[in-house]
């Protein structure tokens, strides 16, 4: 009879220890994948690669149903980081909050991890479209000094996957790694930004200029798609510099700016060169149209109503000069390509600037030619000069 008992407490303790190794030998595993992700997130080198592994990696590893970030965007700045690293690319569960109205009743109760029942007035907004097959939630507070940055929601078909009495140690140290990664990623951004803009009127700089012109000329040598190239010179601003001073310059130099950035596309690229000049690249663009354009700019900044700190209007013209690139160049590749246009639109600058100042010369309206030098090359070349000179005579005169 004693020995039946101690038979059944042995049983029994065997399979105690049998659900504890299991509980152990899962929790292992889990901590090995959690291990995992937290690398990843740590070395994720952009914005967009920590969206990935948060809202697409971690998903599949951790099979998880739902996973949605919110990220509190107030100036748009993440907005815009995503868009010009990937494009079009959306992320499936992210949103952009311009407030943190959506997010903060979640955490009424103090900022920390919650598991309960999926309630649909409260996180179906979170959840979008995927909300109506959602049973429990999970809820990770992104904390930065204090202050919430914004939200991870997990989300199941199974109620009890996010049952409220089960320990959130994991989620907890997930969100705050999520959140330094978040902070980090933006820093990162900033810090690349700054690297590639003018600090000066804020458009990019010329390193970014480079760089992007090389990607559009691919677009040319690959989908013969016009692009067109100006390079743009302030007028006489040594003078403005000598009468109003450094500072006006300064003034005038952010103001001429911010009039070409008006008037260009969005996809369109606007770059400070150097001290009084800038260049501007404009895609799918044909040569008449950007003429138009370039028409337009020069119109745009000789009309602005700049002003000296005592109220003094300040004439400001540019001129401009403008190029295209087209497949049938002469250099055999791609940065050759780029050097050769962003030299053909100088060139064109500076007959703008010997023709008067305050107007645009196309370097050709006809794309530059290997067979330039061929009679059909001549009269292209020909017909371009004559359109510069009656366009020439056509622009007002330069102040001077
Ligand atoms: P042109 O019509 O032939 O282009 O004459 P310009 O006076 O505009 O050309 P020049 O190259 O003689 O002078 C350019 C001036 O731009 C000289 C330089 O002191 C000034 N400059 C360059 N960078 C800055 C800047 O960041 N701020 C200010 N205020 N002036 C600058
Ligand atoms: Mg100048
Ligand atoms: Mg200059």
């Amino acid at each position: 009879m004693q020995n039946n008992g101690l038979q059944f407490e042995n049983y029994s303790l065997r399979q105690q220890l049998e659900a504890l190794l299991h509980e152990a030998r899962q929790n292992e595993d889990k901590m090995r994948r959690f291990d995992q992700l937290e690398r990843c997130l740590l070395s994720a080198r952009s914005l967009d690669e920590l969206m990935r592994v948060l809202l697409a990696d971690y998903r599949t590893a951790f099979d998880i149903e739902f996973v949605s970030l919110a990220l509190i965007d107030r100036e748009y700045e993440a907005a815009r980081i995503l868009e010009t690293n990937t494009g079009s690319e959306s992320f499936d569960g992210l949103l952009l909050l311009q407030t943190a109205e959506l997010i903060e009743p979640l955490y009424v109760n103090g900022c920390s991890t919650h598991l309960c029942a999926f309630d649909p007035q409260r996180h179906g907004p979170l959840f979008k479209s995927s909300a109506g097959a959602i049973a429990s939630v999970a809820l990770l507070p992104l904390m930065r000094q204090g202050e919430l940055i914004g939200s991870l929601q997990l989300g199941s078909a199974a109620a009890e996957r996010y049952d409220s009495a089960a320990g959130t140690n994991f989620l907890d140290r997930l969100a705050a790694v999520v959140a330094v990664c978040l902070e980090n990623a933006l820093t990162q951004e900033r810090l690349k930004r700054a690297g590639l803009t003018d600090s000066l009127t804020g458009v990019e700089n010329r390193r970014y200029f480079e760089h992007r012109c090389l990607v559009e000329i691919g677009q040319v040598r690959r989908h013969r798609q016009p692009l067109a190239c100006m390079f743009l010179d302030i007028d006489k601003f040594k003078r403005i510099n000598d009468t109003y001073g450094h500072q006006c310059g300064d003034d005038v130099l952010r103001g001429v700016a911010s009039v070409i950035q008006a008037q260009l596309r969005t996809g369109d690229t606007i770059a400070r060169y150097g001290g009084e000049e800038f260049v501007a690249l404009l895609p799918q663009t044909s040569p008449l149209h950007a003429l138009e354009i370039a028409e337009r700019i020069r119109c745009a900044v000789a009309a602005h109503p700049f002003q000296s700190k005592s109220g003094q209007a300040v004439p400001v013209t540019i001129s401009i000069g403008l190029a295209m690139a087209s497949q049938e160049s002469m250099a055999d590749d791609a940065p050759a390509q780029a050097a050769e246009l962003v030299a053909a639109a100088d060139r064109a600058m500076y007959q703008a600037k010997h023709g008067g100042r305050n107007r645009v010369v196309s370097d050709s309206v006809f794309p530059v030619r290997k067979d330039r030098q061929s009679g059909q090359g001549r009269v292209a070349l020909w017909l371009s000069s004559v359109l510069r000179n009656f366009r020439g005579a056509l622009s007002p005169t330069s102040s001077e």
